[in-house]
């Protein structure tokens, strides 16, 4: 189902390249480094489907990887196409949206310190 949060409005380079900004149907704005979404890559290749665990590890992965391409999959998720070739992971909005590293978004429920 989708919902103004977990539909992008406006996606689109920031202004000095380096990253990938979404802008959501409610307003938030979410930042995501090229190297982090790679790396969130929820495809077969990278994450084994029996266990849910990545395969993919940090030194798969060059540290200057970028998307080629991004092309929308239906109204639900983005496909990326990365300059290493890979291109089989869909990236749901939902997903997408849960990957915000934003300070809003890392600390979940009312703020309040925690010892954990
Ligand atoms: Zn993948
Ligand atoms: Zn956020």
């Amino acid at each position: 189902m989708q919902t103004p949060t977990t539909t992008p409005r406006d996606i689109n380079p920031t202004e000095d390249g380096t990253a990938l900004r979404i802008v959501w149907e409610d307003g938030h704005e979410s930042v995501y480094l090229p190297f982090d979404l790679r790396m969130s890559c929820p495809c077969a290749g990278c994450v084994d489907e029996g266990s849910g665990r990545r395969t993919l590890t940090e030194a798969m992965v060059a540290p200057n990887v970028y998307p080629t391409a991004i092309h929308y999959v239906g109204r639900y998720a983005l496909q990326f196409v990365w300059s290493d070739g890979h291109d089989t992971g869909f990236y749901s909005f939902d997903l997408l949206r849960g990957l915000c590293g934003c300070e809003e978004c890392e600390m979940p429920g009312p703020p309040r310190r925690s010892s954990q």
